[in-house]
């Protein structure tokens, strides 16, 4: 039952108990006024049923509204955070959201998955060993080779004499 039925029900039945209960004042028979104050107990509690369902609608409307109420400061909040990113492309071809503080911000300055961040997450790139250069998302399968192209160069270069020496060292 919703708010405004078991309202208007309520009503209604307080109507018939009332109507009841004047007409007693005209009644000679103890035997009629015994039947009819059996009809005005049932019809209390009648009532006292209606205004029972009445408030449980009244408390799951309250509860729908206090989970509104929480979900629509968790996607305000999440949108503020949101708007603290920008979409940069660090390389060409990769694009990172980069966080922007705001003037007296202490956070330091990361990069946001761009998979995860279309789903309005923010989860923030980390590198899993503390000398990798490649930096991934702990959320998704999105990873980033963070070596500029003359690091890469060069690491290659070396991977390259390494290979060459182990070669050299068994023939
Ligand atoms: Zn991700």
């Amino acid at each position: 039952m919703d708010i405004l039925t078991g309202i208007t029900a309520g009503i209604s039945s307080t109507t018939s108990v009332l109507k009841l209960v004047s007409s007693i004042k005209e009644l000679s028979d103890d035997s009629k006024v015994n039947t009819i104050m059996i009809e005005v107990q049932n019809n209390i509690i009648d009532l006292q049923q209606k205004l029972l369902d009445t408030q449980q609608s009244a408390n799951r409307v309250l509860e729908e509204r206090s989970t509104l109420k929480r979900d629509l400061e968790e996607e305000v909040n999440k949108n503020c955070l949101l708007q603290n990113y920008l979409l940069v492309e660090p390389r060409s071809g990769i694009f990172l959201y980069q966080y922007q503080p705001i003037e007296g911000d202490d956070t330091p300055v990361h990069y946001a998955c761009p998979n995860c961040f279309g789903g309005k997450v923010i989860s923030i790139l980390q590198s899993p060993e503390t000398e990798s250069k490649r930096i991934s998302c702990p959320k998704c399968e999105f990873s980033y080779d963070s070596r500029t192209k003359e690091e890469v160069e060069e690491d290659d270069r070396r991977f390259n004499q390494m290979v060459s020496d182990s070669q050299t060292l068994r023939f």
